[in-house]
């Protein structure tokens, strides 16, 4: 399966992917984490990252699709992917969509995210994060309100906050999303990529929307389902070729059977008639008795 996630900063994406990573054992692709890792490793890419954003600037598209396109090399991806926070324009999509055809692994869906805006500020001041593990957690979750330390964490560290992971930067954040990102939904819409998932509530829920809009056979998954049936029909047709003879003789036997009694029918009957000619004989009224012994022709 290979997915892009696409939706606001906020819409929960992240949250969502990582239930996808645990469900279907594929990778999660996260634009952001690469190009913090990049950044750590101290890459020629992540380099050049770095300078950009120690200069207050959005990374370029050159530097994130060449960080993508390192990404897209590596083994674990043979079996899918799940793409979060790229492509964020219309260029990287452009980019993906040469880099994939090149290998010819096409993308299989879109999912869209579907949040209100108002809903997404909640959201986004609420998030924190694991320094140590990376996961997702959220304060105004009903499952985890208030929470300030990581559960899945042996030694619990304390959660953190990204810094433009606040309401200030929000509004900011997403004229960008509806100036750059938000014209992707068309351009996906139109190839017939695009799935749309109802992204607002209780988190269970809506990994249970997005596992629906995956679920039904995509017409990729329908082509990688067909092939199945193919060796059963072969097997279907080796027994036939083995059965056939069998049926044959079968129907030779019913034949043969049949005949028997038909013959057998048609003797009786032949016998019957035999035995009815001399009564039929008997009960010959005198008078055709003697009309048969007269002699001569009778007209
Ligand atoms: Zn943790």
């Amino acid at each position: 399966m290979r997915i892009v996630l696409l939706g606001a900063p906020g819409s929960g994406k992240g949250t969502q992917a990582q239930r996808l990573v645990a469900r279907f054992g594929v990778p999660q692709i996260s634009t952001g984490d690469l190009l913090r890792s990049a950044v750590a490793r101290g890459t020629e890419l992540g380099l050049k990252a770095k300078a950009a954003m120690d200069a207050g600037a959005l990374v370029s598209d050159d530097i994130v699709i060449g960080i993508i396109r390192e990404r897209l090399g590596q083994m674990d991806v043979a079996a899918g992917y799940i793409l979060d926070g790229f492509p964020r324009n219309l260029a990287q999509a452009r980019s993906l969509a040469s880099m994939l055809a090149v290998i010819g692994q096409p993308l299989d869906a879109v999912v869209l995210f579907n949040v209100d805006y108002a809903e997404i500020a909640r959201r986004i001041s609420g998030r924190r994060t694991c320094p140590n593990c990376g996961a997702i957690f959220n304060v105004h979750d009903a499952a985890t309100p208030g929470i300030t330390h990581c559960t899945n964490c042996a030694a619990a560290p304390s959660l953190t906050q990204r810094p433009d992971d606040n309401e200030h930067t929000v509004a900011r954040r997403l004229a960008v999303y509806d100036e750059q990102t938000r014209p992707l939904i068309e351009h996906y819409r139109a190839q017939g990529l695009l799935r749309s998932v109802d992204a607002q509530g209780a988190v269970d829920k809506v990994t249970a929307r997005l596992v629906a809009v995956l679920a039904p056979p995509a017409p990729a998954a329908k082509r990688r389902s067909k092939p199945k049936p193919k060796p059963k029909s072969k097997k279907k047709s080796k027994a036939k070729r083995v059965r056939k003879p069998v049926r044959k003789a079968a129907r030779k036997a019913v034949r043969k059977s049949a005949r028997k009694v038909a013959r057998k029918v048609a003797r009786k009957a032949v016998r019957k008639a035999l035995r009815k000619k001399p009564r039929k004989k008997l009960r010959r009224s005198p008078r055709k008795r003697a009309r048969r012994q007269a002699p001569g022709p009778r007209l």
